[in-house]
């Protein structure tokens, strides 16, 4: 492929490295309607700036960055208000334009988008912040407002989910993982899930109250299917908050939701859709202090080779844990 050049306000960065995301895969199966073939997906990154457009200011070839899966307009009031995750002039590289399973990926609104990486911070690390990990931090921190001590379920302990186990902890929560796969849940016990609950065909729900002693304060489905988000919905007590993460593209037709307990139990039913790069800063302090780990979540690194064989398998990999690619291995 040839190589991009930087868009009037943003930037070509040389990736170092890019994470393998269950998106990656919807995007792949067709999912989105934005993707048109030829196409380059990759959407979780982090490289340094080689190029920079004009109208750029805050950034030079040599800075290390990351940025957002959702890269904000930079000027309408969602963006200007700091929630540049609803943009609706969004950019998502890998979604929108070619990502960042190449040596080099274009970045748009590069100002309003791009976070320097701390020096304490390596690039794979760097990498699995800018989807699941920062999705995971929006969805517990910004849109479920968890506090200490209260149950939090998540189900799915994919990259998303196994972020979210590590978030709670972190804030004090008491954490419940789901999860078809046991060597998954030794990764979200590791973590400090208290309990885990292998997803195999058993009543998750019940497995859950019993557990927690009548249902979990907060869920988060970070899987995305229908079977999930019923299971991270009814596993709440009375009033609790679920938080859907894990996409559920209406390619079967729309998802059938339990709203009946919604309603009779006050359940708060909360999107979560990534996070803005006005929020990483706080994010970032409590990963240079070593309060959040996000690199403790990476399996393995591999090549770009490799990861094309991956990917088209990815909805059913074994993984335990996040998979990065390095482009120059
Ligand atoms: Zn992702
Ligand atoms: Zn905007």
């Amino acid at each position: 492929m040839p190589g991009p050049a930087a868009p009037p306000g943003g930037v070509v960065l040389r990736v170092t490295a890019t994470g393998v995301c269950r998106s990656d895969w919807h995007a792949w199966a067709g999912h989105d309607d934005d993707v048109v073939f030829p196409h380059v997906p990759g959407h979780e990154l982090a490289g340094v700036v080689a190029e920079v457009g004009t109208g750029v200011t805050r950034w030079r070839a040599g800075d290390r960055v990351t940025v957002p899966f959702v890269c904000g307009c930079g000027r309408c009031a969602w963006c200007l208000a700091g929630e540049a995750q609803v943009c609706p002039d969004q950019q998502q590289p890998g979604f929108t334009h070619w990502g960042s399973f190449a040596e080099h990926v274009a970045l748009h609104a590069a100002d309003a988008n791009l976070v320097r990486i701390p020096d304490a911070v390596d690039d794979t690390a760097a990498a699995a912040l800018g989807c699941r990990f920062a999705t995971a931090y929006r969805a517990l921190v910004g849109r479920a407002r968890v506090r200490a001590g209260e149950w939090v379920t998540v189900v799915g302990a994919g990259g998303v989910g196994l972020s979210a186990v590590m978030v709670a902890r972190a804030l004090g929560a008491r954490v419940v993982a789901v999860d078809r796969n046991p060597g998954a849940l030794a990764v979200a016990a590791d973590l400090g899930a208290e309990h885990t609950v292998p997803a195999d065909g058993r009543d998750v729900p019940a497995a859950v109250a019993d557990l927690t002693g009548g249902g979990s304060a907060v869920a988060v489905d970070a899987v995305g299917s229908e079977q999930t988000c019923a299971d991270s919905i009814l596993s709440l007590r009375r009033r609790g908050r679920h938080v859907q993460v894990g996409l559920l593209p209406p390619v079967d037709g729309h998802p059938r939701v339990p709203m009946a307990r919604a309603i009779a139990w006050e359940l708060d039913l909360l999107g979560s859709h990534g996070m803005a790069a006005a929020d990483y800063p706080e994010m970032l302090a409590l990963v240079e202090r070593g309060v959040l780990q996000p690199q403790r979540l990476v399996e393995r690194t591999i090549g770009l080779e490799e990861a094309a064989a991956l990917l088209p398998v990815f909805d059913r990999a074994t993984v335990a844990g996040m998979i990065v690619v390095d482009p120059a291995r």
